[in-house]
């Protein structure tokens, strides 16, 4: 596994008392980056907009103290996988064990030592960056390195909840491989393999929009997501999608359709509601897909009406 010790990270310090900060600045800023802020609220106008990869937070506070700091930062999904660690004079027990409930990862007591801070930083450092690479990990499609059906079950249910409370569009194209059984059979499992990952590069570099999500669906079906795009957008990104895998032009000689790797899409659109899920979105797209299986493959289409109201 790849090991990156000499990349700075980003380290917060929250510290009330400008002097609590220069002496922890001067413990680790050989080793890392740092940012400070000298009041809980602008920790979180700070964090807004640059989100540090460990916190070190002072408790006694004046107008907002560390544990609604924590508290605030764990409960933004933005920010919740940010380790904070306490640096507090607090050392009772019942200070200790709030700080802990409030989700912090340690507890270091004033007055400081130097290596010990600079030692569990750095292994509270590590820990997260096995998370980070843990649920990268568990987000991707092995194959072909996009997310895979988590990720996009997640995604799914986030981006309709958010769709639902500001009344927007959200898309769903689901797409599949034309033919690809014969594929596999006439050129092989590794030349379908390869295939795969083509395909998936090309409906990656082809929805460009941050907010937009490819992912492998299972075996050669792919969905992209899309957020905040009504029906006529989806369809127009449906066909670009279609044109992109036209464009690689891998050859399919047993293809009743094209001399290429085509692929064939369905697209379904709906203005969230709480009667429904996104898995009924995914339901009205594989209609469509269906169809346009049925219609003699490599097209896209859309259904009928404006959008749904699932
Ligand atoms: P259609 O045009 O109707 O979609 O026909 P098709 O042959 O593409 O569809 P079908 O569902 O009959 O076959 C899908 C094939 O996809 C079966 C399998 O050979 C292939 N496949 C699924 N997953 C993988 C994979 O991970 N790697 C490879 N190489 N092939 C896969
Ligand atoms: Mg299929
Ligand atoms: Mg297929």
């Amino acid at each position: 596994m790849e090991t990156t010790p000499s990349v700075p990270r980003t380290l917060l310090i929250v510290d009330d008392t400008p002097a609590n900060i220069e002496i922890l600045s001067s413990v680790l800023e050989a080793e890392h980056q740092i940012l400070f802020a000298t009041s809980g609220r602008d920790a979180l106008e700070l964090v807004a907009s640059q989100i540090p990869d460990l916190i070190l937070l002072d408790i006694m506070m004046p107008e907002m103290d560390g544990y609604e700091v924590c508290k605030r930062l764990k409960a933004d999904p933005k920010t919740h996988n940010v380790p904070v660690i306490f640096i507090t004079a607090l050392s009772e027990e019942a200070d200790e064990t709030r700080g802990l409930e409030v989700g912090a990862i340690d507890y270091i007591s004033k007055p400081i030592s130097a290596p010990i801070v600079k030692a569990r930083v750095r292994n509270h450092l590590e820990l997260k960056r096995f998370r980070d690479m843990l649920e990268d990990l568990s987000a991707r499609d092995g194959l072909t390195g996009i997310a895979n059906r988590r990720r996009l079950d997640e995604f799914l249910t986030q981006e309709w909840l958010r769709g639902g409370r500001n009344q927007s569009p959200l898309s769903v194209c689901l797409i599949d491989i034309d033919f690809f059984k014969r594929f596999n059979d006439r050129y092989g499992h590794a030349a379908g393999d390869d295939c795969l990952r083509r395909v998936a590069l090309a409906l990656a570099s082809v929805s460009r929009r941050p907010a937009d999500l490819v992912a492998r669906y299972g075996g050669e079906e792919f969905v992209c997501a899309l957020p905040d795009t009504d029906a006529a957008g989806a369809a127009l990104l449906a066909d670009r999608f279609r044109e992109a895998v036209i464009a690689l032009g891998i050859p399919h000689a047993d293809s009743s359709i094209a001399e290429l790797v085509t692929i064939s899409g369905g697209v379904a659109t709906a203005i969230p509601t709480g009667e429904s899920a996104a898995a009924q979105l995914l339901e009205a797209a594989d209609r469509m897909l269906y169809q346009a299986k049925k219609a003699g493959r490599n097209r896209v289409l859309t259904p009928p009406e404006e959008a749904l109201h699932c």
